[in-house]
Parts: structure tokens; sequence; C-alpha cells
């Protein structure tokens, strides 16, 4: 018998609404520690709403989100430190990078590690540095984000979010608002993180990456979790209707 890894991630019974519209309606979910979960689905389907509850950008209604040892329960009213915990424990990477325009591409990578979270200015640049270099923007730390091609952006905002050395990475559809022959890169560097032992919460379309990264697949339609499995499981073989008529447009 192998021994299961106490998840890194444990959502359950999520709910929220923006007004009338309920867009989480009871998320459960877990995630293993260095593991790639794979977010699908059509739009409005609240997959960025989830993301968001994750990183403790967007407040849900009720439920409980567990990472690491941060455990909020928003049934309950919610402290801010308890917040802020949560929001430690992630790194956000935006669909359209984010970076800020007046700021070099070292900058950009330091503000975190030295302004949030008060570590010497010296180590952030050596380590933003290093993590440049993993994914081959070394010779870019001086440029400005528009200097730079939307892929490279995109890879500036991976490192971003690596720098502050979170226990996962929750990444909102990463490669949508690129050129399609800069995809390619983005998700070479998500591979490359899979392999390190980064543990990955992505939304995409990217099917492939998916069915060859993903350790779990998650198929979110009307705010629930309508399937969850392997890649296999859920793009190869899904149980429900719904799943396949999704698969069916986007393949
Ligand atoms: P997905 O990422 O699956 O496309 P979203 O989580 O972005 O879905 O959105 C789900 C629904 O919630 C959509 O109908 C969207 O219009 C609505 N929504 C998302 N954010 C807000 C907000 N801040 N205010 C009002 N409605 C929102």
């Amino acid at each position: 018998m192998t021994d299961t890894p106490t998840p890194l991630i444990e959502v359950s019974g999520l709910h929220k609404a923006f007004g009338n519209v309920e867009v989480l309606r009871g998320i459960d979910l877990t995630v293993a520690p260095g593991t790639v979960t794979a977010i699908l689905g059509p739009s409005g389907s609240g997959k960025t709403t989830l993301l968001r509850a994750l990183a403790g950008l967007d407040v849900p209604d009720s439920g409980v989100i567990r990472i690491a040892d941060a455990n909020v329960d928003f049934g309950k009213p919610v402290k801010k430190a308890q917040l802020a915990a949560l929001r430690g424990q992630s790194g956000f990477v935006f669909q359209s990078h984010n970076l800020f325009p007046h700021r070099t591409v070292l900058e950009n990578v330091i503000e975190g590690p030295v302004i949030v979270q008060k570590r010497p200015r010296a180590e952030a640049v050596a380590e933003a540095e290093k993590l440049l270099a993993s994914v081959g923007l070394a010779d870019k730390r001086d440029l400005y984000p528009y200097q730079l091609s939307g892929g490279q952006q995109q890879r500036v905002g991976i490192v971003r979010a690596l720098a502050l050395k979170p226990k996962v990475i929750l990444l909102d559809e990463p490669t949508s608002a690129l050129d399609p022959e800069l995809v390619g890169d983005v998700l070479t560097v998500l591979k490359d993180l899979a392999e390190q032992g980064w543990t990955l919460v992505v939304v995409t379309h990217e099917i492939r990456f998916a069915q060859q990264v993903a350790d779990q697949v998650v198929f979110a339609d009307g705010g629930i979790v309508l399937e969850l499995g392997t890649p296999q499981q859920v793009l190869e073989n899904p149980a429900h209707e719904r799943t396949q008529q999704f698969l069916r447009r986007i393949l």
C-alpha cells in the first residue's frame, strides 16, 4: 500500500455569488503537493473566481480553503490576518502578466520579496537572476516589459510568482493572451516547474498540456466540479455528457 501524502490544498463547499448570480455552487477539491492540476471548463463556469479565491484575492461567501497551514472558514467572520496568511501561500500568474510597465524586469521580480517579504535586497537580486536564467531570460534583467515579447513577459510573470517562494503557483490561462508561436515556450517553462516539484494549479484550454503534464484534471461547469480525475479519465473517457460536449468543441 502506498501512503497518500497530506493534501497541500483542501477546498470544501465553496460558494460565491456576485449579486444574484451564483458563480461557485459548492466546489470541493484537493491538491497533493508536487502535482499539477489543470482546470478546464466553459467560459463563465467559475474557474477564475475559484483561482482568485484560492489566492485570497476574492472572498467566497461560504466554504473552507486550506493551503498548507493557512485555513480559512468563510462561513465565519474572516480576520484580515487569516486572509493575509492564505495570500502568503500562493503566487498568482495572470492571463496577461500584469508587470509594472515603468520598472525593469529585475525590479518587477524583486518587488515582492523585498517590499512585501522584507528580504534583503542582495539576496532577492541573486535569486531573481537565477530564476530569470532558468527561464532563458538572464540577459533581459535590465529591460522594460515593453521591450519583451508577450511570451517573455509572461515568463517574467511566472518568475515573479516563483520569487515569492510560495507553496503553490496559481495560473489563470497563462497562454491565452499569447500569439500561437509563443505558447510553446511558456508551456515548456511550466513543464520544467512541474519536473522540479512545484505544485501548480492552472486554468487552461491547452488540452495537450493537460494531457502531458497534469496529474489531475478538473472539469468545472456551472460553478461545481463536474468531473475530476487523471487526464486519461477526464479527457479520454469523460463520464458526463457536458464534458464530452466541451471537449468535442475545443479539440
Ligand atoms: P471562467 O473563469 O470560468 O470564465 P469566471 O469565474 O471568470 O468564469 O466568471 C464566472 C461568472 O462570474 C461570470 O458570469 C462572470 O461574469 C461573473 N463574475 C466574475 N467576476 C465578477 C465580478 N467581480 N463581479 C460580477 N460578476 C463577476
